[in-house]
Formats: structure tokens, sequence, C-alpha cells
């Protein structure tokens, strides 16, 4: 693979405006790109569109705007890609790995006595009505590795369990959603908050029982809100001060171990680029 067939992305879930650590990620996943001169792209992730305000979406997209964030192409919404979706649950339902659950979240809740959902449907729904779509989470151990982290591994059916593809209320796992439009899109690599990296085993296996590419994880330090929670929108998080953008992007690189010092954006763009290249070196391109 060589420098230009690098493409990453920042998927932003539009539940609230950007805060601290979200412009981290994106931050991040941009210089990630602009270090190995590869394409950035945006995909706002809405699929839990219950919990996206209207106008959310187009807010972060104008933040992203003042700190000198562009993509490289126009921005994907996944409230209008359904049907890939369905496409890909049709494909896991054929291969049998995808099975229809009846049970509903309490039930869960019950049966699985705060561990893993146990299976319970696995072998069909004995008569109840179809609520939602899981995948069987047995299988060889998943390993990978992260470019920060170092070797992961994880064996989802003890970890995770059979997880949903799609709800109850027909709304689209985020699981199912982003491993599709990571490969619709060619994302050769994913850049994004360490939180996410308990993530990464269910979607290599989707990737992998779907036959698509994996791609490549770094998986960013996690800004921490001052009572060592995760920052984050529903534990209130504050949109990020945006009043000075160069020093908003200069505190997301704190966080991302660079020391930046340039006073103006663009200055501070360049000088992030070449300290992030030192810091994470262009991924052994292969
Ligand atoms: N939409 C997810 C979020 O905002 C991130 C998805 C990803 O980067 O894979 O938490």
């Amino acid at each position: 693979m060589t420098s230009n067939a690098y493409i990453g992305r920042f998927a932003p879930s539009p539940t609230g405006p950007l805060h601290a650590g979200s412009l981290v990620a994106a931050f991040g996943s941009w210089l990630d790109a602009r270090a190995h001169a590869g394409q950035w792209l945006i995909r706002i992730e809405d699929v839990d569109a219950p919990r996206c305000p209207p106008g959310a979406d187009h807010f972060m997209l104008g933040q992203l705007a003042r700190c000198g964030l562009l993509p490289d192409a126009t921005p994907l919404w996944q409230s209008q890609r359904s049907d890939l979706y369905a496409d890909a649950l049709a494909d896991l339902q054929r291969t049998g790995w995808a099975f229809g659950c009846g049970c509903s979240r309490k039930e869960v809740a019950a049966l699985s006595k705060g561990l893993v959902y146990p299976g319970t449907c696995r072998n069909g729904l004995h008569g109840r009505p179809l609520r939602a779509w899981r995948l069987r989470s047995d299988g060889p151990r998943v390993d990978w590795h992260d470019r920060r982290l170092g070797p992961q591994s994880q064996q989802l059916d003890t970890a995770v369990g059979d997880f949903v593809l799609q709800r109850a209320d027909g709304l689209w796992a985020y699981q199912l959603a982003v491993v599709v439009d990571d490969a619709a899109q060619r994302v050769t690599d994913i850049v994004r908050g360490a939180d996410l990296a308990d993530n990464t085993p269910r979607q290599i296996r989707l990737q992998q029982l779907l036959g698509l590419p994996l791609p490549r994880y770094l998986h960013l330090p996690l800004v921490l809100a001052s009572d060592g929670e995760k920052l984050s929108k529903q534990n209130g998080a504050q949109a990020v001060d945006l009043s000075d953008p160069t020093n908003a992007l200069r505190e997301a690189g704190r966080a991302l171990g660079l020391c930046l010092q340039a006073a103006t954006l663009a200055d501070l763009q360049a000088e992030a680029i070449s300290a992030w290249r030192a810091l994470y070196g262009p991924p052994e391109l292969v």
C-alpha cells in the first residue's frame, strides 16, 4: 500500500455539539490522514435518530470548519444508507450468523444476570415474535493490533455475547453500520477514541463474516473530565470553546501528547502534522 491509498475518517454521532473529547478524535484522525498524505472523510453517524437533535450535525460540521478540519469529500449521513445495512444483514442471515431474537430488554437483563446475552434465541424464537436481529458471537478469538495499544484480543462470546445488529425499533446498530460504511468508503485507517477499542473485535468479526477488508486501527488517549469520568454528551460534556480555534486545537493536541506552540491556525496545523509524524510515525506501509 502506498501513502496515497490512505483513507481516514471522523465518524461522529451528532447527539450534540462537539465537546473537547470529540475534537481530539477529529483532530487525531485528521492529523493521521494529513501525516500520510491521505484523504480524510466525515461520516455523520445518525442511525440512532431519536438521540440526534435536529441541526446538531450541521452545527458540528461548522465547528470542525472553524478549526480548519475540512473533509476531502462531501460527508455521508448514515440515516440515508439503510439499504446497505439491510443488504449486509441479509448476507449474515443467509450464512446463518444473524438470528432473530424475541427477548425484551428486561428479559435479556434478567437472563444474562448482568453478564452477556446467553444465546437464548440462537436456536429459534419458539413461537415468540421477532424483536431484534443479533449476531452469533461464537467462533475463534479475535486478535488484532492497535497502533498505540499494541496487540489486543477478545473472545467475543464471553466478553460481549451475541450482539444486536438491528434493534427491536428497527434502528440499525452502530456495529453493523460502521463496518458497512468503513468498507463502502474504502477506509484504510480508523483513528478514534480509546473508549471504542473494545468494540473493535465485534467490528472485525463482522468484516470477516461479510468478506470486507480489515482496516488498521489507532485508538487515541481519552480526554477525561476533572472527576476522571469519560467526557461525553451523555454525561453533559460542554461544547468545546471555539472562541479561539487555534487554542482549541492546541489543547486537543496536548491531549494527543503534542506540544504545539504556533500562533496561527495554519502554522499550528503544520506544526501538529510534523509532531504527529514523530510520535505515531507513518504506519508500516505494507
Ligand atoms: N459514532 C461513534 C461515536 O461518535 C464513533 C464511531 C467510530 O469512530 O467508529 O462515538
